[in-house]
């Protein structure tokens, strides 16, 4: 498109209907088949929009006067939506959220995955009973304002801290110990860590809840590795949090948005809590990949159980398997479980797993799932069911071409980004597979991101 073909001007007013949602929760409002994205819009809204910024192919627009609202939009329950950004869907009814997210799945199956409709079952998602106080891990960034300590979010768009108390999605005891932890911290004359000029002490501190066990474990992530009051700060946190059963700390000395360094020492008491998921047993530990929530955690398993259809008798591989969650959830129904993961820790902790469990059918190994399993295709390994859960990247392609020469009876793909999943699957299908069935299940309420299951059988 020329320039004189984009049919919107910056700083002009237009009047718009919102047709969809992007992934990450702006409306999309087509003007002359010329894409719009409005913030704080909802399909089926109407809406007077000033456009801020014209690019090729889109426009930005600010919401002026929503003129038709969506039967879904609601009040957003938490003060602080608007400036957060870690929720999108507030604003949204949680019925609506779980239909929006059922759409996004058809959607990108069909202009992404190409996949005939007519031959695949996307069921309603599965949301929770109360969509609210889910989240087993609080990880909040620390900063001084006026000499005091505060700790809270990253404001939308900037690296302002905002203080925060309360966050609704989180388990009410994390946040808890967070604002406890933040006051014997200023007590103490403890320094934050700060950015512009790389000084300062405390960078994060992170907490995890077991939701089956109440037990819970504190991380301070910080720029050196002293620790200044270290006993006296120990006493009181665990003197008020009797649930606490390890205290670790974390080392980042670089200039880096990334949050964890190489570093960890416990600090006091043990290396892991515990939770449990169903029957089996974690111990999980500060650097772990544990998913944020339990449970539909459960409900998100239950269902790759299902429709892995084990009856016993057969050899699964799970691939991209962290601490051996689903490789353990498998294993008690299958013949033989084989868990491939890119991070040592994760397959450290994976067999200790299993052997926790006194589970003996399955196998660990570290590396590549697109170097791994095309090896173990060579040796002559096969295997009757595999299943994979990727991160938002999807597989990679030569572990797709591998699935396809050693022709498991099923596939089982668990997937956090519908985009990647719909791709994969029209590669899977090329190669000889039918995607039969497709489960969204609702991991994070309130936001846009979206998890999946789906069952793929040979033909
Ligand atoms: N199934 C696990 C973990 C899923 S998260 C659970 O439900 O808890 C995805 C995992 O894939 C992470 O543990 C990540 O470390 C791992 N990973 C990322 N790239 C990988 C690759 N190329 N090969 C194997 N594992 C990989």
């Amino acid at each position: 498109m020329t320039r004189a073909e984009v049919p919107v001007q910056k700083n002009e007013y237009r009047e718009v209907f919102i047709e969809d949602l992007t992934h990450d929760g702006a409306g999309v409002a087509k003007i002359d088949g010329f894409p719009v994205f409005v913030q704080n819009t909802l399909p089926g809204e109407k809406a007077e929009i000033k456009i801020l910024k014209v690019k090729k192919g889109y426009a930005f627009g600010k919401l002026v006067k929503l003129q038709e609202e969506s039967k879904d939009r609601i009040q957003a329950p938490c003060p602080i939506y608007s400036q957060c950004g870690g929720c999108q869907l507030q604003h949204v009814s949680y019925e609506g959220q779980l239909r929006l997210k059922r759409k996004q799945v058809t959607d990108v199956l069909q202009r992404i995955g190409k996949l005939d409709m007519d031959k695949v079952k996307v069921h309603r998602t599965l949301g929770m009973q109360d969509p609210w106080n889910y989240r087993n891990k609080a990880q909040v960034p620390f900063a001084e304002r006026e000499g005091g300590l505060v700790a809270g979010f990253y404001q939308q768009r900037s690296h302002e801290i905002i203080d925060m108390d309360r966050c609704l999605i989180q388990q009410a005891e994390n946040d808890h110990v967070v604002q406890s932890v933040k006051g014997i911290c200023r007590q103490y004359g403890i320094s934050a860590y700060q950015e512009e000029k790389h000084k300062g002490w405390l960078r994060h501190v992170m907490v995890r809840y077991g939701a089956a066990s109440k037990e819970m474990m504190i991380v301070f992530i910080t720029r050196t590795g002293d620790f200044p009051h270290k006993a006296a700060i120990i006493d009181e946190i665990t003197g008020r949090f009797p649930k606490i059963k390890s205290i670790v700390q974390n080392v980042n000395p670089k200039r880096t948005n990334v949050i964890f360094g190489n570093e960890t020492n416990v600090i006091w008491g043990e290396e892991y809590i515990y939770d449990s998921i169903g029957d089996i047993q974690f111990a999980i530990s500060a650097r772990s990949f544990y998913q944020v929530n339990p449970e539909q955690t459960k409900v998100l398993y239950d269902k790759a159980l299902e429709y892995a259809q084990l009856s016993g008798e057969e050899s699964v591989i799970d691939a991209y398997c962290g601490i051996g969650t689903i490789s353990l959830f498998l294993a008690q129904k299958a013949k033989k479980v084989f868990g491939v993961e890119i991070v040592p820790e994760a397959i450290e902790d994976a067999k200790r797993n299993a052997e926790l469990n006194g589970i003996r059918n399955a196998a660990f190994a570290v590396g590549e799932a697109e170097q791994v399993i095309p090896q173990w295709y060579k040796e002559g390994n096969r295997a009757d069911v595999i299943v994979v859960d990727p991160p938002r990247k999807g597989c990679d392609e030569s572990l797709l071409n591998t699935i396809i020469d050693m022709k498991p009876k099923r596939v089982v793909y668990v997937s956090c980004n519908p985009a990647t999943l719909a791709r994969d699957l029209n590669i899977l299908e090329q190669g000889g597979y039918q995607t039969v069935e497709v489960q969204p299940v609702d991991m994070f309420p309130h936001t846009m991101h979206c998890e999946a299951v789906a069952k793929i059988v040979l033909k």
